[in-house]
């Protein structure tokens, strides 16, 4: 739950997409550069990496959605959920991709770390994406600036929101504000999250946990499980004190089962959906691929002059039939996707 890419969730794991799902389609920012320099961040990887250097344009994001939604494909939701999209680098590719996306009827979000909200907040408003994440790993500067590298973020993120919803009040639901749990690292300062949210008018609030796993597969996590439990049993406490709408990541569900109580968080994505991620370099994953943010050298890469993303993607034998509309009406019908339209669950 960052601007960079999340860990794979629980209901991917194991999960072969076939694409006969609807669709939500992430992308990822150009990674050369951000005005942040968050430590856990995967940036100084794909920096060193040559292999996911940039060659797509903002023509070719925009492209993939007009092929794959030609195609017959159901794409529930285009998200620019990964690096920094604000960045003037990075912007025209949202901005081509949200373009297509409008005209199709698309819903459309982002992440951001919110430092330059403001600076797009015509472009946002004209663009009128149904979500919008900011993330913040704390609810004081000095916790939060720590885990985004950069002395002065905290203030600067609270700055541009309260600049970009003076111009565009109408948003304030929409944003989500997002956290990372790194343990006991900002636990104390996560719990003011919602004073926090509150006192700014805004309305939701999602915490991620930091996951990893060792060299046996076990999955590691910050806080023991009574700790983790006690923690988010106090965040839906002071979440429901401020009035704020309180989710949690898909990645608790990696721990589902261990926590008597976990079930009282709303979940963000559903299951019925399945993922497909673009990447700058031209590298796409599809289903429990699609958390995948460093390719491999190895990895094939779609090449767009050459040939059409649903080429591309039938030769990776990635079959992609046309979707049973009917089916998908009542499967985006009783999904969290839009069983409340204002409230509804978004993948971010
Ligand atoms: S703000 Fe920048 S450095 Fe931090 S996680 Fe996002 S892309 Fe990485």
């Amino acid at each position: 739950m960052n601007c960079r890419v999340e860990p794979p969730s629980a209901n991917m794991l194991g999960s072969k997409s076939d694409l006969q799902k609807p669709l939500v389609v992430t992308m990822l920012a150009p990674a050369s550069q951000c005005n942040q320099n968050c430590p856990r961040c995967y940036l100084t990887e794909v920096r060193r990496e040559p292999v996911n250097s940039f060659t797509l344009t903002p023509d070719h994001f925009a492209r993939a959605i007009e092929e794959l939604s030609d195609s017959g494909i159901n794409i529930l939701t285009v998200c620019f959920q990964g690096y920094e999209v604000t960045l003037p680098g990075s912007w025209p590719y949202l901005d081509a991709v949200f373009q297509e996306a409008k005209e199709r009827e698309i819903r459309r979000s982002f992440l951001t770390n919110g430092m330059r909200l403001h600076t797009y907040a015509e472009s946002i408003i004209a663009h009128d994406p149904s979500r919008i994440g900011v993330s913040l790993d704390g609810a004081d500067q000095e916790t939060n600036d720590r885990h985004r590298g950069l002395a002065g973020a905290f203030k600067r993120t609270l700055k541009s929101l309260d600049l970009f919803l003076e111009e565009a009040p109408d948003f304030r639901d929409r944003i989500l504000v997002t956290s990372v749990l790194y343990g006991q690292e900002n636990a104390h300062s996560l719990l003011e999250m919602p004073k926090l949210l509150a006192a700014k008018g805004l309305t939701k609030w999602a915490l991620g946990l930091e996951i990893t796993s060792d060299d046996f597969g076990h999955v590691l996590h910050a806080l023991t499980l009574d700790r983790l439990s006690e923690f988010l049993t106090a965040c839906d406490i002071e979440s429901a004190k401020h009035g704020i709408s309180f989710f949690v990541g898909d990645e608790f569900g990696l721990i589902d089962g261990e926590i008597a109580d976990l079930h009282f968080v709303k979940r963000l994505p559903p299951s019925s959906v399945d993922f497909l991620r673009i990447l700058p370099s031209g590298h796409i994953y599809v289903g429990n691929e699609s958390m995948k943010q460093v390719a491999s050298p190895t990895d094939p890469k779609w090449r767009p002059n050459e040939e059409s993303i649903i080429a591309y993607l039938a030769k990776l034998g990635l079959p992609l039939n046309e979707t049973d509309l009917d089916q998908d009406v009542a499967l985006v019908q009783n999904s969290d996707f839009v069983r409340d339209d204002k409230n509804a669950n978004i993948p971010l």
